[in-house]
């Protein structure tokens, strides 16, 4: 299992890019998110290929910008298999099934859409409007052999998520979560308030412009580990 960044930059940091990532799992590639900078990258690392999964963390465009474009891509132009996106939930595929038929008309020739718990090896989190009020998002959290991958999405309220992972079994984790370093964003982590769950996980941050890094932050922001960049 492994995981390979796209971008590591919040939705108006376009210097680091839509933060985004393809995570090997279980023999299969899932790119996680798909913002408007990440079909772009996609093509200029030559990485649209290896694509064969889609899931996402909420519908904000940093995190869905460029779907539509991958999804026609892969049809039109590599005449590649359908994708298949994964969901979460009825609700949430419906939302994403909305989006995509006012861009492309007919998203079932385009992408299959197959329920998450079909996928061994990825479980969900529901934090609904714990990012943003009245809006669905999730954290998902990958497993295989003995190493767990957690991505938190955009998280303001990071509590839940940490709270189900201590009832999980021990595994090596590591945790990937949105940070920013203004306390009065309520949509992100302030980094002090992750500071209390670092024991007993490796964690590092994404989703914000690291030259506005404190230096007294512990927490290590994925744009400086260059092997978790694709
Ligand atoms: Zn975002
Ligand atoms: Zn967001």
């Amino acid at each position: 299992m492994q995981i390979k960044f796209l971008g590591t930059g919040g939705a108006f940091d376009i210097d680091y890019l839509n933060s985004a990532a393809l995570v090997t799992v279980r023999g299969k590639c899932v790119l996680l998110d798909c913002g408007f900078t990440v079909y772009q990258t996609l093509v200029h690392k030559n990485l649209l290929h290896r694509v064969d999964h889609i899931l996402l963390t909420h519908l904000h465009n940093d995190h869905c910008g460029s779907l539509a474009n991958l999804l026609l891509h892969k049809h039109v132009v590599d005449k590649a298999p359908k994708p298949i996106i994964l969901y979460p939930t009825d609700q949430f595929k419906s939302q994403v099934y909305e989006l995509l038929k006012i861009q492309v008309k007919d998203p079932d020739k385009y992408a299959e859409f197959v329920p998450l718990e079909h996928f061994e090896g990825i479980r969900a989190i529901d934090t609904y409007g714990m990012h943003s009020e009245g809006l669905q998002s999730f954290a998902y959290i990958f497993e295989e052999d003995d190493k767990r991958i957690v991505y938190s999405g955009d998280l303001g309220k990071p509590d839940v998520l940490f709270d189900r992972l201590s009832r999980m079994p021990a595994l090596h984790t590591c945790v990937y979560h949105d940070i920013t370093f203004n306390p009065e964003n309520t949509g992100h982590t302030f980094y002090k308030k992750l500071l209390p769950y670092m024991n007993g996980v490796e964690m590092f941050g994404y989703h914000c412009d690291p030259t506005q890094n404190p230096a007294d932050n512990p927490i290590r922001l994925v744009f400086y580990q260059k092997d978790l960049l694709a």
